[in-house]
């Protein structure tokens, strides 16, 4: 059943069956797109294409209304309860989505003496924009400290206990990333609202979970307040994101200025794109991504030549173990003699297509290079079975 299901979504990825000698293991980067996708741009710049909210006719009209279902949509597929409270707003990417939030939402909210909590060690995406707003506020004489959100060596997760001890009454603000883009963890967010207090705001950086797992916002599971996101990694169009931020704990995140013509492509490959992975089914995509994960690091573990990140060999992926320890479609490895980019070019001499380099990872420029191996729901286990068979020749 699982096998036919498989084939059945791969075959909806053009690019995938018309390169059968190549492997795609970077989605984590940028996912494929399915036909549907590809289909709903081409119909609709084939059939309505205009601006948005300018309009008297039917194309603009369309162009509006697509753009407004697609928010609507967004926080559906988000599991937002209470959509009269929360807002929707329209990014070229997760990285636009956290500068938004900082620069639109955080440096106004901020007084003298206010503190705020943002993790060092994620993507540097989710620290940059931070340090950027503190950086301006304290060149207008606004003292902002930024401290760093406390990580549990043992596990990768955010150590909620220090973080507990850590949050006070000028504790204003507190940024966290959901699925870590290096170890593929899930970072146990969930605890972040119990240690933090019920009125600090919280922006998740949701890049790497958005589409490989359902992610709802709202309830005790994942109570947070802002859920930033990029189009392009859920199948959509490159130059794609989305920023959904909550409107009841502190001023909803303001757009400043004019804003000009929306990316009505994008948005419009968005809509489809949901449709695509509601239809295909977050938990079913989540256990497929984490099972051939773990066919991967199962061997890799066995294999002394390969170290993997973030990972002991004493947590070997097991589907009994806590989500913390659980791959969410993504393995970060390195070879003990071979340098990551060698062992990338190597990996693409087999038609395996990873990402080697320093990963984006804040600080992670004196840690040296690694691969990274992810995937999406067009992969499969004999592609993994596959890579096995390369990196155990190379052990
Ligand atoms: N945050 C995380 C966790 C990511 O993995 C990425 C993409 N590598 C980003 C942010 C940046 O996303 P985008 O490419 O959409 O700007």
């Amino acid at each position: 059943e699982d096998a036919s299901w498989e084939q059945k979504l791969r075959s909806q990825f053009p690019i995938v069956t018309a390169h059968p000698e190549l492997t795609y293991l970077d989605s984590a980067a940028t996912s494929q797109k399915p036909r549907a996708v590809l289909d709903a741009v081409a119909t609709y710049l084939t059939t309505s294409n205009a601006n948005a909210g300018r309009g008297t006719y039917p194309w603009a009209n369309r162009t509006t209304e697509l753009v407004e279902r697609t928010r609507e949509r967004v926080k559906e597929f988000l599991g937002d309860r209470q959509p009269e409270r929360s807002t929707v707003h329209f990014t070229s990417g997760a990285t636009e989505g956290l500068r938004s939030v900082a620069r639109d939402w955080l440096v106004p909210y901020l007084t003298d003496g206010d503190e705020i909590l943002v993790p060092f060690g994620d993507h540097q995406a989710n620290l940059e924009p931070w340090l950027e707003a503190a950086r301006s506020l304290r060149q207008r004489g606004v003292d902002v400290t930024v401290r760093a959100l406390p990580v549990q060596a043992s596990s990768g997760d955010y150590d909620h206990r220090a973080l507990a001890r850590m949050v006070g009454p000028r504790t204003r603000f507190v940024a966290a990333t959901h699925v870590h883009h290096v170890y593929g963890g899930d970072m146990n967010v969930h605890r972040l609202r119990a240690a933090v207090g019920p009125d600090v705001p919280i922006c998740l950086d949701a890049a790497q979970s958005v589409g490989h797992l359902p992610v709802r916002v709202g309830g005790p599971d994942l109570d947070v307040d802002f859920v930033v996101f990029s189009g392009h990694k859920v199948m959509a169009l490159p130059g794609t994101g989305a920023v959904w931020a909550r409107n009841t704990r502190g001023p909803a995140l303001r757009p400043t200025g004019w804003q000009g013509t929306p990316n009505t492509t994008g948005i419009v490959s968005l809509l489809a794109a949901i449709d695509w992975l509601d239809e295909a089914g977050p938990e079913r995509i989540a256990r497929h991504v984490t099972r051939l994960a773990t066919r991967l690091t199962d061997r890799l573990h066995r294999l002394d030549s390969y170290e993997i990140l973030g990972c002991p060999a004493s947590l070997a992926v097991d589907s009994a173990l806590p989500t913390a320890q659980r791959r969410h479609g993504i393995v970060t490895f390195r070879h003990r003699d071979i340098p990551s980019d060698d062992l990338g070019f190597i990996l693409y001499s087999h038609g395996f297509m990873v990402r080697a380099d320093n990963l984006c990872q804040a600080g992670a420029d004196e840690m040296g290079g690694a691969v990274r191996v992810s995937v999406h729901v067009y992969n499969t286990e004999e592609e993994i079975d596959r890579l096995r068979a390369v990196l155990d020749s190379l052990a």
